[in-house]
């Protein structure tokens, strides 16, 4: 009989949670010639279909260690992705610039060195009378907003990409499954995944990509692997006709750390709370409409249209996001907390070469 080495491509690989970690694992994986099974009871309630898409790379103020490199590394891979995805969903693209606006003089400080120090093309600090500040300013009626812009960072729709990795998986034959899983464990070099209904997959491989849960499915203490949930809200306004023109706003931008999308001339979508808490209370719209001294009328009178949240999960004790490979033929990829999103081609290249040497 030939040696899983020989053979690595015929391996079976189990991925537990189909979020976009899970998915964008599937995707590469399959695209290695690996046999995939994914599965997850609810493949449309998760924080990946909560998240507003935004990929904060360049625009990230810490330029070393890990968070970065990861950060670099997705950077890079974003637009391969995006063209191989195209072949799927021809509408699928990243749209910027992203801009970071500020009030607070302090961080604008920051924001300059930070730019000053770089020395990006990509990476400016936003002129007094540039166009974006002029508008922003004007909408909310305020004075003092500065910031910076990003040409290379932006957002990805993050419904939209959900939707065209699932078109991807059902072109691949990928076996897509609902289910729970609730116990693995490792019999005669193959692990043994059982659901809920009692059934068993077996496989050559175990990928855990379903976030908060992964720790039931492992001995944690002794991997030491702490999660903690984080709640984050969005919603959708509605704003009355004609008091000011939404769309005159940039693409995506952000004001002292609340995201803002506008979607149409009326409509406006802000995200997102950070709350350490499983259930949403009452005061979304005061939480994400709190980020200046004083709301513009046109705010104050808004209304939700449509309103959401996830529950992220962050690592306690360690860095997010936990990518480890954590016994022969088990790796855990869990707790990206704010960035999965951006974060989902570096998780899936490490995954990759992780498995190339497990199996080599
Ligand atoms: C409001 C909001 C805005 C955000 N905005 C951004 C953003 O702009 N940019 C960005 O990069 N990130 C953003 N994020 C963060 C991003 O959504 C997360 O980091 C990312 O979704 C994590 O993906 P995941 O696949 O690890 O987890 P999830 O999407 O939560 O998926 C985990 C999956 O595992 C499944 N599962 C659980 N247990 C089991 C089991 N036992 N068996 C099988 N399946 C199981 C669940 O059903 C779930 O579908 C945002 C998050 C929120 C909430």
């Amino acid at each position: 009989m030939k040696s899983l080495k020989e053979n690595f491509q015929k391996a079976h690989i189990v991925i537990i949670g189909s979020g976009i970690i899970g998915k964008f694992n599937a995707l590469e994986l399959s695209e290695l010639g690996f046999k995939i099974t994914i599965i997850d009871p609810n493949h449309f309630q998760n924080s990946s279909n909560a998240a507003l898409g935004l990929l904060i790379g360049n625009m990230y103020q810490k330029r070393r260690g890990r968070s970065w490199d990861l950060r670099k590394q997705s950077i890079k891979l974003w637009p391969q992705w995006i063209t191989f995805l195209q072949k799927f969903n021809d509408e699928l693209k990243i749209e910027k610039p992203l801009i970071k606006l500020t009030t607070n003089a302090e961080k604008f400080k920051k924001l300059e060195k930070f730019i000053h120090e770089n020395n990006d093309q990509n990476l400016r600090i936003l002129e007094k009378d540039s166009i974006f500040i002029n508008n922003v300013n004007k909408a909310f009626q305020t004075k003092n907003l500065k910031g910076i812009i990003s040409f290379k960072d932006g957002r990805i729709n993050a419904l939209s990409l959900l939707q065209t990795l699932d078109k991807y998986l059902k072109h691949k034959n990928i076996n897509n499954l609902r289910g729970e899983i609730i116990k693995i464990r490792k019999l005669n070099n193959q692990w043994i995944s059982t659901t809920s209904n009692n059934e068993k997959i077996k496989s050559d491989m175990v990928i855990l990509c379903n976030s908060l849960k992964a720790i039931n499915l492992i001995d944690s203490l002794s991997h030491n692997i702490k999660l903690k949930p984080v709640l984050g809200q969005a919603m959708e306004i509605d704003i009355n006709e004609g008091e000011v023109d939404l769309l005159s706003l940039p693409k995506q931008f952000s004001i002292n750390g609340k995201n803002i999308i506008p979607k149409s001339k009326n409509k406006l979508i802000i995200g997102s709370t950070d709350e350490y808490s499983t259930k949403p209370e009452e005061d979304t719209f005061e939480k994400l409409t709190n980020f200046l001294d004083k709301k513009p009328n046109w705010l104050m009178k808004a209304k939700i249209s449509r309103k959401w949240y996830g529950i992220r999960s962050r690592p306690d004790g360690e860095p997010s996001p936990i990518m480890k490979n954590i016994e022969d033929g088990l790796i855990i990829c869990t707790g990206f907390y704010k960035n999965g999103i951006l974060l989902a081609p570096a998780c899936s290249r490490w995954v990759a070469n992780e498995i190339k040497n497990y199996l080599y």
